[in-house]
């Protein structure tokens, strides 16, 4: 596709994206910019990252580090953008991601959570993260187990992290009726640590492509958002 249509597209695919995600906050009751997008652009190449950035994303969603790592090295944005890792991590891939600065969403053990206050208290940073949690309890997913949430809470790094809230998926192939339940669950589960922790865990980092005006109706401030923006772009068989 040639460039231009390209940037068409992609601007077009955003400001879709960015009406339906106000319209189902205002549906839900909530103020149209309670609700920050993650274009997850882990599907395409830096050009077209850069595309989207301008178009107007400034939030970008990366799952595997290499490909964030590579993409913050390759690509000078006019704008500033804001890396999010959303993908599991693993200890020895922290200390050069934290280059990008990002906020990490899937801390999903208390061994990354340590090596990241680790390696950002070396370099001077404090990064924003969210604990990853396995609501249901799923043996083939990542995430805490909600019940052992409080004692992490308990037991934080002193230093290099700031735990801004949950970040939860229901899942692929979920109904909606599931996906709902899910993130409500997320929702009263943060409730209740915060309760207990006195920590304030302002965000909740839920809904994708699929199921995000569930995600937003029970309370998401964050939605990563990937194939839909890509609509018309890439082949998505
Ligand atoms: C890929 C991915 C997304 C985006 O999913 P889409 O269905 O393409 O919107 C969101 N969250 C995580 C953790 C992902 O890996």
């Amino acid at each position: 596709m040639i460039e231009q249509k390209m940037q068409q597209r992609l601007s077009e695919n955003w400001q879709a994206v960015q009406q339906k995600v106000h319209e189902a906050a205002i549906n839900s009751g909530r103020a149209e910019d309670s609700v920050q997008i993650i274009g997850v652009s882990k599907y395409v190449d830096a050009e077209t990252t850069l595309a989207l950035v301008k178009a107007g994303c400034r939030q970008l969603g990366e799952s595997r580090p290499q490909l964030m790592w590579q993409k913050t090295e390759e690509l000078t944005f006019d704008q500033p953008v804001t890396w999010h890792m959303i993908g599991h991590l693993q200890r020895n891939k922290v200390r050069r991601l934290l280059r990008s600065k990002p906020m990490i969403h899937s801390v999903d053990s208390q061994r990354i959570l340590a090596a990241i206050a680790e390696h950002a208290s070396n370099q001077g940073l404090i990064v924003d993260v969210l604990l990853e949690v396995n609501v249901s309890a799923d043996e083939a997913k990542t995430g805490f187990l909600p019940e052992s949430l409080e004692a992490v809470l308990d037991s934080l790094p002193a230093a290099g992290v700031r735990v801004k809230g949950l970040m939860a998926m229901a899942g692929w192939g979920t109904s909606s009726d599931a996906a709902r339940t899910h993130f409500d669950k997320t929702r009263e589960l943060r409730d209740r640590l915060s309760q207990s922790s006195g920590q304030a865990l302002p965000e909740l980092s839920m809904g994708m492509s699929g199921d995000f005006p569930e995600a937003i109706r029970a309370g998401a401030t964050m939605v990563r958002i990937g194939s839909i923006l890509f609509e018309g772009l890439i082949d998505q068989g």
